[in-house]
């Protein structure tokens, strides 16, 4: 490839550039050198990957962060000629090899090659076969569901990818479902939606640190989607995007002066156990409170809200939260996403509100 693509550059800037093309993790991530102080990998080393196999720690650290389709794209791009060149040095390998597919059979057989140096084993294709219906059953039977589960993104550690694609005006799903403990059943708790790549990676992939991480993933989307489906039905004036609005358009110059301590709020949430939480919410409480309060009663005055209805709907929502055994960061957390879905408002904003009805004794009862 180099002799055909390389411009004229030395073995190991050819191999970075490569690299750069096909994995999203930079070389400090690479996460092969015995001197973790020497960042980047001396060209002695790079040489010597050219002529054996990738380290597997190399390939593991970059298997699931593969953008083959980067690469695909680049050979794609140059002259016929070059092209047909290398398809024809390649052909020794696969005879099907041509100047238009190459760029696809190159990437094929880099992400195959990084698979394997990471110590995954490709399925066999009857496997293969089963367990393309396997999956396709699943689909039909739970996508859906997981789809929404998982809010639309790859929910693989370090992934994140959109699940669906754009072909012109037209979004379609793309996703695949897959066990998170391959040693157990089809049953809901244990599937999940993946991107594709992920999927067919981790179908290969026996590693157990990885499949406890995608379990803790799976069940943070699941106790997430369980407080969505529980606050469905619980109203919320709509009036909050006002009051948001109002909050907005906060100036310093408004806040100054206005500042409150928020003693109370030691008495809801205990700094030792949720500090994170504690922080944020004393925060907006000592700066935002008692502006919020302003904007309340003036527009409750004027019929854009009903502050008792609000204040009744925010008790009610945490009641709710609180009675099915959710944490305090959980309880938190689940009422700004609510009010960011009543109101379409950044959570920023949403989680200066709701610190305001902690404060105002709404949310959270006192700890005894
Ligand atoms: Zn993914």
């Amino acid at each position: 490839m180099k002799n055909r693509l390389g411009d004229g550059d030395d073995v190991p800037y050819f191999f970075r550039e490569l690299m750069a093309m096909i994995t999203t993790v930079t070389e400090e991530e690479w996460g092969t050198s015995k001197d973790p102080s020497a960042k980047k990998l001396s060209d002695n080393t790079i040489r010597s990957y050219t002529k054996r196999t990738l380290p597997k720690k190399l390939s593991q650290a970059i298997v699931y962060r593969l953008t083959p389709e980067v690469i695909t794209e680049r050979i794609d791009k140059r002259p016929y000629d070059t092209r047909k060149i290398l398809a024809e040095d390649l052909q020794v390998y696969d005879s099907a090899i041509n100047a238009d597919n190459v760029g696809q059979k190159i990437s094929d057989y880099l992400v195959e090659i990084i698979q394997k140096s990471a110590g995954m084993l490709p399925l066999d294709s009857l496997k293969q076969q089963q367990q393309e219906q396997r999956e396709l059953h699943l689909k039909s039977q739970y996508g859906d569901y997981l789809l929404q589960e998982a809010s639309g993104y790859c929910p693989f550690p370090g992934c994140g990818k959109q699940l669906h694609v754009y072909v012109g005006a037209k979004v379609s799903p793309l996703f695949s479902v897959s066990k998170v403990d391959k040693a157990k059943g089809d049953e809901i708790d244990n599937l999940i939606a993946l991107c594709p790549r992920c999927y067919s990676t981790y179908l290969m992939d026996d590693n157990k640190k990885l499949c406890k991480e995608l379990k803790a993933a799976k069940n943070t989307l699941a106790v997430h989607h369980r407080s969505v489906q529980l606050l469905d039905d619980m109203a919320l004036e709509k009036g909050i995007i006002g009051v948001i609005g109002k909050i907005k358009d906060l100036k310093q110059q408004d806040i100054i002066g206005a500042s409150l301590d928020p003693k109370e709020i030691k008495q809801k949430l205990d700094p030792n156990a949720d500090m994170a939480i504690y922080g944020v919410v004393n925060y907006y409480v000592s700066t935002y409170f008692l502006k919020v309060k302003e904007i309340m009663i003036n527009l409750d005055k004027r019929g854009v809200i009903d502050y008792e209805d609000i204040q009744d709907q925010m008790k009610a929502i945490y009641r709710k939260l609180k009675k099915a055994n959710k944490s305090r960061i959980e309880i938190f957390y689940e009422i700004v996403e609510k009010i960011h879905k009543v109101s379409l408002q950044e959570d920023i904003y949403c989680q200066i509100v709701v610190s305001y009805f902690i404060q105002s004794c709404e949310v959270f009862d006192a700890i005894t």
